[in-house]
């Protein structure tokens, strides 16, 4: 299988090498394309054969070098054209892979099929190479642009607020610029632009420096991303994380402010979700984890907003695919609209949680998951498009398998925590059981 959840990722030189940056740039040159990549060191390397693939198939290449994932996917709805982002996301930095756009979107899993299909198969050496590289020098001021367009710029001009952000990847070159265009006073961590400083991943192990320095300096709030910036997660001014659901409730309670309609989760939602949109008369509606079906769904239901608790948070008027650029400046405004954001979080009622990950490596995970399925004993409604997700009437449980790594994944929540750790030791039982 060539496409995971999030496109084709991989070790880089091992899974993911020139060779198949070259094949797949051929087989999808349906179109001109927009080439962006991330700040790992082999990306230079795979956007060359992206670049001269396309090239072979007499299209134009517009390079806008590094640059996060929604800047390259707005530039392909500007040009109605292809994108390929180079980047693998939050793993580490010995990984890439391909993230392919079409028209500002997420390329499809029947497009990704047919590509699968075709893959090794085309001996093409006939090449024209008719196709011309150009460099993208507008793309990130459009996405500026875009984002200063959904914001109240006014506001956040008047308050000054102080931010400290910890891009460590492709945010570097425009999360800290339109901050500080946009009034902010920013400080600016890890945002070099040159490899990573630290781990991609977004979390409060990997964020350590920048709690302690938002506190440190009296920030207002904190903002990290990943690699390719599709995502954004903050820190409140103390210094803390906010939780990730709290994080997605405060943004839909946003989003949703003279807004009643649909809003796109996945199946890791948590209940804390669902109580903020029916409390403003909302209705939720639930897809399969990644970012290409929550794009899909929110344009479907004409829904106003669409978000997965990883912190890839898709906005009905900005380009639809996640945007953590949008998410910080969105971040940036609510804090000057609320307040500390130490004291919004508190009106979020978190019930038990609980998420554990088993590693499965050399077993078929998804095989694992099946089989599990035929074990559970459960009233409640039990919902398969994506792993299982069980719902009780006094909470949830969800088992899946990893879209990127050797993993299942078990996600938990109920109102008590006795049940909680009742259905954890059943449920841990069951999956170790069957690894
Ligand atoms: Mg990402």
């Amino acid at each position: 299988m060539l496409f995971g959840t999030s496109g084709i990722r991989g070790i880089y030189g091992k899974e993911v090498t020139e060779d198949l940056a070259l094949e797949v740039a051929r087989l999808y040159a349906d179109a001109d394309l927009v080439l962006g990549r991330d700040t790992r060191k082999s990306g230079l390397s795979l956007a060359k054969m992206v670049s001269s693939g396309t090239r072979q198939k007499n299209k134009n290449v517009y390079d806008i070098g590094i640059a996060p994932t929604p800047t390259v996917a707005l530039a392909t709805k500007k040009r109605k054209s292809n994108g390929i982002m180079i980047t693998a996301s939050h793993n580490p930095p010995e990984y890439n892979g391909l993230k392919l756009f079409k028209n500002g979107r997420e390329l499809s899993k029947n497009v990704e099929k047919e590509i699968e299909v075709r893959y090794g198969k085309e001996m093409d050496f006939a090449a024209e190479s008719k196709g011309e590289e150009f460099a993208d020098d507008f793309a990130i001021e459009d996405h500026k642009s875009l984002i200063k367009s959904l914001v109240d710029e006014r506001l956040i001009e008047k308050k000054r607020p102080k931010i400290v952000v910890d891009c460590n990847g492709a945010g570097s070159v425009i999360t800290p610029y339109l901050l500080r265009e946009l009034g902010c006073r920013v400080i600016s961590l890890n945002s070099e632009a040159d490899g990573f400083n630290r781990p991609s991943e977004p979390n409060e192990k990997n964020l350590q420096d920048l709690m302690k320095i938002v506190s440190a300096v009296g920030a207002d709030l904190g903002i990290a991303h990943d690699g390719d910036a599709d995502r954004a997660v903050v820190v409140d001014e103390t210094g803390a994380m906010l939780p990730l659901d709290t994080q997605l409730a405060i943004m839909i309670e946003n989003e949703m402010d003279g807004n009643v309609g649909k809003v796109i989760s996945t199946v890791e939602a948590s209940l804390m979700i669902r109580e903020v949109v029916e409390s403003k008369n909302g209705k939720i509606e639930i897809t399969p984890v990644g970012s290409a079906h929550v794009s899909e769904k929110l344009e479907k239901d004409g829904a106003c907003f669409g978000g997965e608790p990883c912190g890839e948070y898709v906005f009905e008027k900005g380009v639809h695919t996640p945007d953590g650029i949008l998410t910080a400046a969105k971040f940036v405004e609510i804090f000057c609209k609320n307040g500390n954001l130490s004291r919004l979080r508190e009106k979020y009622k978190s019930h038990f949680m609980l998420r554990e990950k088993f590693r499965c490596e050399g077993k078929d995970k998804y095989g694992l998951v099946d089989g599990i399925k035929g074990q559970i004993k459960t009233s409640g409604k039990i919902r398969n498009d994506d792993g299982i997700r069980v719902d009780e009437e006094d909470g949830w449980f969800l088992i899946r398998a990893s879209g990127t790594e050797p993993l299942i994944r078990l996600t938990m929540e109920y109102k008590e925590k006795k049940k909680l750790e009742k259905m954890a030791e059943y449920l841990k039982n069951l999956i170790i059981k069957s690894i």
